[in-house]
């Protein structure tokens, strides 16, 4: 497969090949400007907190080096902590889904992707269909795999890649995925896909400041970059091949 130049600037002859687009969910398909994951996270600090019985600032330091060691909070909860996931996920994604904005121009340059799109999510299938709703765009996915489908292994472990890739037969080689986080994009491109890097604003979370590092030469895993993932969609699908 050709690479085409890394640029901001979208090129649609890069996705001619594409029939599969796999979208992961937070900070990706809606901003993280509106915080919702941030709402996550502090309801992941609570669940540490009360089930371990800690201060709430021990709590906020185990879950970061949970999540650090074990790829999510929750991998790490169930490793070294015995945790059962299902609370976990009921209880960190109760949470107000009245920030995410409605997305028009998202839902419209989803629209008009030729082929399969999909949501691969190391959050819980009703986060991911409660997101879409908010955003207008649940009826354009075919389907959603989430964490529990991937048997609690998170991305970017290849176990999770292998069996997303093997339950929707996807092809790497007609496939792009999309993510605000680059570690997760090294398997796609390791299995064939065209990646995309959609920059989130999360200025905490220290991939970001390694994003920062990057300058104009993002590693090689990074094929594209955008911050404005409904404008880049909708340059793709001007090229007079799809729509
Ligand atoms: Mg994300």
């Amino acid at each position: 497969m050709a690479r085409c130049d890394r640029t901001q600037k979208p090129d649609c002859t890069c996705f001619d090949h594409v029939d599969t687009w796999v979208f992961d969910l937070d900070n990706t398909l809606y901003p993280s400007s509106c915080d919702l994951f941030a709402q996550i996270d502090q309801k992941m600090t609570s669940f540490v907190a009360n089930r371990l019985g800690l201060e709430r600032e021990a709590a906020r330091r185990l879950q970061k080096q949970l999540y650090h060691r074990h790829g999510t909070t929750l991998a790490g909860l169930m490793a070294e902590h015995q945790i059962a996931p299902q609370q976990f996920l009921d209880d960190v994604h109760d949470i107000d889904y009245s920030p995410v904005p409605r997305s028009p121009d998202l839902v419209k340059a989803l629209e008009k992707l030729p082929g399969r799109r999909i949501v691969f999510t190391n959050g819980s299938r009703g986060h991911a269909t409660r997101t879409l709703d908010r955003i207008g765009a649940s009826h354009l996915f075919d389907d959603i795999f989430d964490i529990t489908d991937a048997n609690f292994v998170p991305k970017p472990r290849a176990e999770a890649f292998a069996s997303f890739f093997s339950s929707h037969k996807v092809d790497g080689k007609t496939a792009a995925m999309f993510e605000d986080l680059p570690q997760n994009l090294g398997p796609a491109h390791e299995l064939g896909m065209m990646t995309v890097l959609v920059h989130s604003h999360m200025d905490d979370h220290p991939v970001y400041q390694d994003i920062r590092g990057w300058g104009a030469s993002p590693p090689a895993h990074i094929h594209h970059r955008t911050d404005d993932l409904p404008g880049f969609l909708a340059a793709l699908t001007q090229c007079g091949k799809s729509g």
